[in-house]
């Protein structure tokens, strides 16, 4: 790393970024690594080398063609993690069309805001999953379907003229099967080909929907460029090669699955392994035993229900090396555990979110150990960071401030919508990541928390972060959320949820004892709740503010 100064470091790599876009990629691993295993997904059987990925996106991107799409179109899906999705990443790709990844969890009101901000002209779809019918709510917004010949005219999805499902058996009525799409495209496949060099890597090829906790969803757009190069240094940092076998239970529609994982893995020529369509601890374990895999991705809350499994024992790990632990809080306690029971040594943390592709700090295989478990790496190579005040001075090593990146990784923007872009994007090309981080002299990354998150008790600036991490040290605690709730005396009080392990009970004062002495009185929890569960998102977020409303409600409520 050069150019480091106060509070400012470049991350510097002898390694340049890739000039290609993603379906230039796949093409040229696929020519280089053809018979490499490329996709395994346990619940359909399917185990693709990457010359057989590449036919399989390129037969599905010259359906695409038929169907209409042409470069800059958006096509959604809606799906949890299968091969289509793979598919669907890649095919959109090879012909410049703009995957939209829809949250699999979303419902009616934010499937119709979705498709409507962005004009999705297809929807490919799962047609059920677990309780969900997504068939059902495709017809509840559009009841038209079936009734205006091959294209879609529907009054409250206009821009919508094609829906495919991924599903046994027959389609419903006016939608097409996924594999019927392929055929459909036999003889347009050289068309796909001379599209390649056509596309330009800074073209935007995918929008995600940001887990905004209030106001509707924004949709980052992200560019070949943005991803490419994000997958491929992820990957650097795991040190992934040819023969590394990365298990993915994250969700695909979130840049975790996506690009920590798939572009991780095609830019290294690894294998992507899915355990199941939604992640399941049992699964995951027995996917990395019989796979042999030797990475393995998860949020901590995952990491956490695999090492306290009941059948944990039963799984021979012992393939395992490395991997990425990320999305949240990485615990140090839980990422002890990783390294020494399940055999991640070389386990790395990654920081960032989906506007900057989404990584911007990592550890590598190398950090030492004391940093790879307690902060979040160093800049990640060809990014710039730097940390501020509430009135954009930078601050002193080891003091905390916002968190602004900088650099290839950072989006093109919020799709239509220049004034949540600029909000977020400063004049400088800043990402403003509203997140409370220090930097040391040496450029490691400690996040202490979201901004809006954090406690001011009585003038005293108070970072969950810390509490939590001292609170995961009682041998009884399993998991530990710190908020900030109201309190008229103090403006706000420390609030503590706690699970403990199974068969374990404790009492609020047996915990505030164990904190007697130990941390300064004023981030001594005033009020703890033991719960099973925190409320979370499905790419295991825990929405803090729920926890803050509900406690808020409580603490008002009459007795
Ligand atoms: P998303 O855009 O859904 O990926 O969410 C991004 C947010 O997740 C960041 O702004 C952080 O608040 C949080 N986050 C991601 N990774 C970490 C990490 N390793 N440590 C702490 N917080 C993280």
């Amino acid at each position: 790393m050069t150019g480091l100064t106060q509070s400012y470091v470049h991350g510097a790599s002898d390694v340049p970024l890739l000039g290609e876009t993603v379906g230039a990629l796949l093409e040229r691993i696929a020519a280089a690594h053809g018979d490499r295993l490329a996709l395994v997904v346990r619940q359909q059987g399917v185990r693709w080398t990457y010359r057989e990925l590449l036919g399989e996106a390129d037969r599905f991107a010259a359906g695409l063609l038929a169907l209409g799409v042409r470069r800059g179109d958006r096509v959604g899906i809606w799906s949890p993690n299968n091969a289509e999705w793979v598919v669907t990443q890649f095919a959109t790709a090879r012909i410049g069309a703009i995957l939209v990844n829809i949250n699999p969890a979303y419902r009616t009101n934010e499937l119709e805001y979705c498709l409507n901000k962005v004009g999705c002209s297809v929807l490919i779809f799962a047609e059920r999953f677990k309780t969900s019918d997504y068939v059902a709510m495709v017809r509840e917004l559009a009841p038209e379907t079936g009734t205006t010949g091959d294209e879609l005219r529907a009054a409250r999805l206009p821009h919508l003229r094609r829906l495919v499902t991924i599903g046994d058996g027959a389609p419903p009525p006016g939608m097409i099967a996924f594999a019927a799409v392929a055929g459909m495209g036999a003889g347009r496949m050289g068309e796909v080909v001379a599209l390649g060099p056509t596309l330009q890597f800074d073209d935007p090829i995918n929008i995600q929907f940001t887990s905004g906790t209030t106001g509707r969803p924004k949709g980052a757009t992200l560019s070949h460029h943005n991803i490419v190069n994000n997958g491929f240094f992820i990957g650097e940092c795991m040190r992934l090669g040819p023969d590394d076998r990365l298990c993915i239970p994250v969700p695909l529609y979130h840049c975790f699955g996506m690009v920590l994982g798939n572009l991780a893995c095609v830019t290294h020529a690894a294998a992507m392994v899915f355990p199941g369509e939604a992640f399941e601890p049992r699964a995951v374990l027995e996917t990395v035993a019989e796979e042999r895999c030797t990475a393995l991705h998860g949020v901590p809350t995952m990491f956490i229900a695999e090492l306290d499994h009941p059948d944990f024992g039963h799984f021979d790990l012992s393939s395992l090396r490395t991997g990425i632990m990320a999305g949240s809080p990485c615990p140090i306690e839980v990422m002890k555990r990783a390294i020494g029971q399940m055999n991640l040594r070389e386990i790395t943390i990654a920081y960032g979110m989906t506007e900057t592709s989404p990584v911007s700090f990592q550890s590598h295989v190398d950090t030492p150990l004391d940093l790879r478990v307690s902060t979040v790496g160093t800049i990640m190579p060809h990014v710039e960071v730097k940390i501020v005040d509430s009135e954009g001075r930078i601050v002193p090593p080891g003091t905390p401030g916002e968190l602004l990146t900088r650099g290839y990784c950072v989006m093109l923007g919020y799709w239509d919508d220049a004034e949540k872009t600029r909000d977020a994007i400063d004049e400088g090309r800043w990402m403003h990541t509203g997140d409370l981080a220090t930097l040391d002299e040496r450029g490691y990354c400690r996040i202490v928390g979201r901004i809006k998150d954090m406690i001011i008790r009585g003038g005293e600036n108070v970072y969950p972060r810390e509490i939590e991490e001292f609170l995961y040290s009682h041998p009884k605690v399993q998991d530990v959320q710190v908020i900030g709730v109201p309190d008229p005396r103090y403006g706000e009080e420390v609030c503590a949820w706690v699970r403990l392990r199974d068969g374990e009970t404790m009492t609020a004062d047996e915990l505030r004892a164990f904190c007697q002495g130990r941390i300064a009185h004023y981030k001594i929890p005033r009020h703890v709740r033991f719960v099973d569960a925190f409320p979370m998102t499905v790419t295991g977020k825990i929405q803090k503010y729920l926890m803050r409303d509900q406690m808020a409600a409580d603490l008002t409520a009459p007795p």
